[in-house]
C-alpha cells in the first residue's frame, strides 16, 4: 500500500508542476523556436506575431495585449526590432522580461557594417538570431530564465538548451557547406537584414534596396545600389517572402543579374515550433545557392 500511495503522490506532484509550467511569450518565429527548443515537453511558449505578419511592423490586438500583460516571462530580441512589442511592456505585471539583444553576452553588429567598426547607417542591427554564435549564447540566456521562473524544472531547462545548442552547431556546420561553393558570388537584397548571416558565413552581400527595416528606398541610394552592383557583377538580387519583389525585380532587369527566390529571414512564412530556426537558416542557404551557382 506504501509504494501505491508514494506514486500516487508523484503523480500528482508531477500535474502541479505541469499546472505551474510559467507562461512564456515570445515576439515572432525565431525565437519562438529557440525558447520551444528550451522548454520542450514541458510546455509551448506564446508568439505574438501570427504567421504571415511583418516583424518590424504590427500592431497588438487587445487580447494580445493582455496576453503580454499576464507573462511569467516575456523573451523577444528587443525594442529595436519589434517597437510594437516595446509599447505594449509597459503593462508587464511582475514577470520577467528577458529582451536578448540586450544581454551583454550578445553578439552585435551596426546596421550595414561590411566589417567590424564600419557602419553605413546607424544603429544595432537588430537581427541577431541570424549569427549562429548568438543562437547559442541565447539558448543559454533562455534556460537560465526559465530556470530563474520555473526553479522545480530547472535542470531540464538547462538540458534541453544543451541538447538544443548541440543541434545549432549541426545546422551551422550544414549551413557553412551549402554557402561554401557561393562565398565569392556578390549579391544584394531586399532589406538590410542580413548582416550577422553575411558576415559569419563569408558571403558577399554588396546592399539593401530598403535601407532602414520599414523605410522607403530612396531614388539617390538605390542609383549608388545599382552603379555598385553593375561595376561588381552582381549575380542575384533576392527579394523577401511575403513582400512584393517588383524593386528586386526592376533592380535585376536594370543591373542584369539574375531574381533569386524570395528569402525569408525572419521566418514569417515558416511554421512555428521548434524545427523553425533550422528551417530559416536551411532555407536561406539553400536559396542563395540555387540562385547563385547558376552559371
Ligand atoms: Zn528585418
Amino acid at each position: 500500500m506504501r509504494g501505491l500511495y508514494v506514486a500516487a503522490a508523484v503523480l500528482a506532484f508531477g500535474q502541479a508542476a505541469l499546472a505551474d509550467t510559467p507562461k512564456v511569450v515570445t515576439d515572432f518565429g525565431p525565437v519562438q523556436s529557440l525558447v520551444a527548443m528550451v522548454m520542450g515537453d514541458l510546455g509551448t511558449p506564446d508568439m505574438m506575431l501570427p504567421r504571415g505578419g511583418d516583424a518590424h511592423d504590427f500592431q497588438l490586438r487587445p487580447s494580445q495585449a493582455q496576453d503580454l500583460a499576464t507573462a511569467d516571462l516575456v523573451i523577444w530580441v528587443g525594442p529595436e526590432m519589434t517597437p510594437w512589442m516595446a509599447r505594449a511592456m509597459d503593462s508587464l505585471g511582475s514577470g520577467l522580461s528577458l529582451p536578448l539583444l540586450d544581454a551583454p553576452e550578445t553578439l552585435t553588429r551596426t546596421f550595414g557594417a561590411k566589417d567590424e567598426g564600419e557602419h553605413a547607417h546607424e544603429g544595432v542591427d537588430p537581427h541577431a538570431w541570424l549569427e549562429p554564435e548568438n543562437a547559442q549564447i541565447w539558448l543559454g540566456l533562455i534556460a537560465e530564465a526559465l530556470a530563474q521562473t520555473d526553479p522545480v524544472q530547472a535542470e531540464t531547462y538547462r538540458a534541453n538548451a544543451k541538447a538544443a545548442q548541440a543541434e545549432v552547431t549541426v545546422i551551422e556546420a550544414d549551413v557553412a557547406a551549402v554557402l561554401a561553393p557561393i562565398k565569392d558570388k556578390p549579391f544584394a537584397v531586399a532589406h538590410d537584414a542580413y548582416g550577422y548571416f553575411a558576415a559569419h558565413f563569408g558571403l558577399q552581400n554588396e546592399g539593401s534596396l530598403r535601407m532602414g527595416d520599414a523605410a522607403p528606398s530612396g531614388a539617390a541610394h538605390l542609383a549608388e545600389l545599382q552603379d555598385l552592383l553593375t561595376a561588381d557583377g552582381a549575380v542575384c538580387i533576392f527579394p523577401e517572402a511575403n513582400h512584393t519583389d517588383a524593386s528586386a525585380r526592376q533592380m535585376a532587369e536594370a543591373t542584369g543579374a539574375r531574381l533569386g527566390a524570395p528569402l525569408d529571414p525572419e521566418g514569417s512564412m515558416l511554421t512555428p515550433g521548434p524545427a523553425l530556426y533550422g528551417d530559416l537558416m536551411r532555407g536561406l542557404a539553400r536559396s542563395m545557392a540555387e540562385c547563385l551557382s547558376q552559371q
